[in-house]
């Protein structure tokens, strides 16, 4: 270290720097603090280096809070997504979304398959990206969903809380389908399907087929009135492959619903 190393100056500089909360600067500094006094490294490039190092500590901290605002219940990317696993998820087009056109559109994504398959996973991606693109996003299971509107209906709030859900930029709903939803629920998540439709892009995953909504809903005509909504502009995923979680089993295990 240079000669500031020992001085009162240093102790001081160290001690502001501690104060603003700027640690990487520092950490860093005794380093370029000799280049420059080598002669190794100009003043201001250290200087511009040591802030660079700070935004994207910055940038990090800020991406990992809104990641976490978003409600993920896992993080996962399109690149941790093996595709050669599961053919029937046509790559182009994920990765077209991943550029998040269809945000800009107010367009949809729909993801049916069976557990296992990877919708969740594409989702949560899918949402990942638009939240690195600085885009308000929110993941909810469908059914906490649905919990939710009834539960701000029965206290009086529902108008607000479906403006809440309405408003964000991308609203990711997982897994309808797996819990059957009554009347009440299937009234308030049409309200939310149409106050989001052709303003704000939705993603829903979904194990059952949208001819199949009928029976989830238990009532034809609101299902198809959901569907109709979701699907007028809409990507639509089918998976069809084997679960990533049976990936490990021997060949010849017989996996669930397969004949013996
Ligand atoms: P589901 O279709 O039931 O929503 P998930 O997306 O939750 O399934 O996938 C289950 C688990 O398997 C997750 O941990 C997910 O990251 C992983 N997974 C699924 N498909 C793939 C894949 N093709 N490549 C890598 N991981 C995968
Ligand atoms: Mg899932």
């Amino acid at each position: 270290m240079g000669s500031l190393g020992e001085s009162s100056t240093y102790v001081r500089m160290m001690n502001s720097l501690e104060a603003l909360g700027l640690d990487a600067m520092a950490s860093a500094l005794p380093g370029y603090e000799e280049m420059v006094s080598n002669g190794e490294m100009g003043f201001c490039t250290a200087v511009m280096e040591l802030a660079a190092m700070e935004v994207d500590r910055k940038n990090g901290k800020e991406m990992e809070r809104r990641v976490k605002s978003a409600g993920f219940p896992y993080v996962k990317t399109l690149d941790d997504f093996d595709f050669g696993f599961q053919p029937s998820v046509h790559k182009p087009t994920v990765i077209g979304l991943s550029s998040l056109g269809f945000l800009e559109r107010a367009e949809n994504v729909l993801l049916v398959g069976n557990p296992g398959v990877g919708k969740t996973h594409i989702a949560i991606a899918l949402g990942v990206e638009a939240v690195r693109a600085r885009k308000e996003v929110r993941f909810i299971d469908c059914a906490r969903l649905v919990a939710d509107l009834k539960d701000a209906a029965s206290r009086g709030l529902v108008e607000k809380r479906i403006k809440y859900y309405a408003h964000c930029t991308l609203l990711i709903i997982d897994e309808l389908g797996y819990l059957d939803i009554d009347d009440e629920g299937a009234d308030l998540l049409f309200r939310l399907v149409s106050a989001r439709y052709e303003h704000r892009s939705t993603i829903v995953t979904t194990n059952v087929g949208i001819g199949a909504w009928a029976d989830v809903f238990g009532d034809a005509v609101t299902a198809s009135a959901i569907a109709d909504r979701l699907v007028h502009h809409c990507t639509l995923l089918k998976i069809t492959g084997p679960s990533y979680r049976m990936k490990d089993l021997p060949r010849d295990t017989k996996r669930i619903g397969e004949e013996a």
